[in-house]
């Protein structure tokens, strides 16, 4: 029942208290995904000259750079976009606040801080259709994974906010309608009061970093607690290792839809309830896939994810490297929506590894292959602070023995060479950031 309210009375009532068009964008959407690609790619690229012509105009960042590079305001083909250059975080720390459009005031646009685990922190503005655009996107990706407007969600979050004022309660309450486990300090404690409070509210939806989900799960069947069903989880991080998944499944007894975006221009891809590859949002970005050199990488191969938002008036991003590296697609998913695929992220910039010689090593791809190939692990975390040594942090399970430890150091030894000295740690638990997200592979060199 109050779903019901929730969904057809609260949250149009809060939104037109608000001025908000979330519910219109979001219809848009829904009828968009069923476009055919050609339609969709057209309509991309009308917004992307819109995008590219507004921030040339309006962001003397954009003026200056561009004209540098000869671009005269028109763009005519997809060469011409291909040759803008690209914008680095660091072109963003040093140039902040020539990127902004001074069409707007900085206090008429949201801020948002990211959070910097890649050593590189940003400040981010958005004007406020973009912002409600971006809430729409989620919430339809939100619901390929069975979640609706209304529903009540357990989300798993590190330090989750906390509701302080009346308003902020009543919006929880009728409105947002989330309870919260705190995935910093998780302990047969915390899942006992998460599992009370679940019990009494019974939410539909569980979300949260994939890695804290699963650690949910082993705390669950550890504990022997097997009454925990959502409809559907959706996990926010890039990667879900196939192991975590087959645990997560088993134990909440649903499908688990992996999602993929940023702070800097929100969701960028998204499985369907397929699970056949990510849809990308190409209603609201150019997502680009590029070789070091720069050129469009083949379908199939790993390159580097350059994104271009094409709703933030406020602030626009144009030829954005997010630093991440994933594997486009030219497979069309069975489930017949126009927004064409990405095969998977494949990790960050920072996640990769170093070789004595200088080549280098995909962490989180050797994270996920040392986990699928050696029982016993449960956890694993690679940290490299010299270039002739690596530091493997391994928690265990009571299934882990010699022959797994033996198997681990041949592992490594075949993928790094002699050169390198591997020292295995057993601990407790990984570390975590402080916003609870977990990074496993680690390079200081
Ligand atoms: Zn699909």
């Amino acid at each position: 029942m109050l779903t019901w309210l929730s969904k057809y009375v609260f949250s149009p009532l809060w939104e037109f208290k608000d001025g908000a068009h979330r519910r219109q964008y979001l219809r848009e959407l829904s009828s968009s995904q069923w476009l055919d690609t050609d339609t969709l790619c057209q309509q991309q690229w009308r917004r992307a000259r819109d995008a590219v012509e507004y921030a040339f105009r309006h962001c003397p960042y954009y003026q200056e750079r561009f004209a540098g590079a000869g671009f005269d305001g028109t763009l005519r083909d997809r060469r011409d976009f291909r040759r803008l250059p690209l914008l680095t975080k660091r072109d963003i720390r040093a140039n902040g606040d020539g990127l902004l459009s001074r069409e707007f005031r900085r206090e008429d646009l949201l801020e948002t801080r990211t959070g910097g685990s890649t050593g590189v922190a940003l400040n981010l503005y958005f004007d406020e259709r973009c912002q409600e655009l971006r809430n729409a996107a989620s919430m339809r990706s939100d619901r390929w994974a069975g979640r609706d407007i209304g529903m009540k969600v357990a989300a798993l979050w590190g330090n989750p906010p906390v509701a302080d004022t009346l308003k902020k309660k009543l919006r929880n309450l009728l409105l947002d309608r989330i309870i919260y486990l705190d995935t910093i300090n998780i302990d047969e404690g915390s899942v006992r009061r998460f599992v009370h409070e679940w019990r009494r509210e019974n939410p539909d939806i569980m979300f949260g970093h994939s890695h804290s989900i699963y650690i949910l799960a082993m705390y669950l069947r550890r504990m022997g607690l097997a009454d925990i069903r959502p409809r559907g989880i959706i996990s926010t991080s890039m990667m879900l290792f196939e192991p975590e998944r087959r645990l997560i499944k088993e134990v909440f007894d649903c499908q688990i839809t992996n999602r993929y975006g940023c702070e800097e221009v929100g969701l960028i891809a998204c499985e369907c309830e397929r699970h056949e590859g990510f849809h990308l949002n190409i209603d609201h970005l150019v997502i680009e896939f590029l070789r070091e050199d720069g050129t469009e990488a083949a379908p199939g191969e790993e390159a580097s994810i350059v994104v271009t938002d094409l709703i933030n008036r406020g602030m626009p991003l144009i030829r954005y490297r997010v630093e991440d590296l994933g594997v486009p697609s030219d497979r069309t998913c069975p489930c017949g929506r126009g927004l064409p695929l990405m095969e998977r992220v494949t990790g960050r910039q920072a996640d990769f590894l170093k070789r004595p010689d200088g080549s280098l090593v995909a962490g989180v791809s050797l994270v996920e292959r040392t986990l699928t190939a050696i029982p016993g692990i449960e956890q694993m975390q690679l940290v490299q602070d010299e270039l002739h040594q690596l530091c493997v942090k391994v928690v265990k399970d009571s299934s882990f023995n010699e022959v797994s430890e033996h198997k681990l150091h041949n592992e490594f030894r075949e993928v790094f060479g002699a050169g390198i000295t591997v020292e295995i740690q057993y601990v407790p638990a990984l570390e975590q950031t402080r916003s609870g997200k977990y990074r496993f592979a680690i390079c200081n060199v």
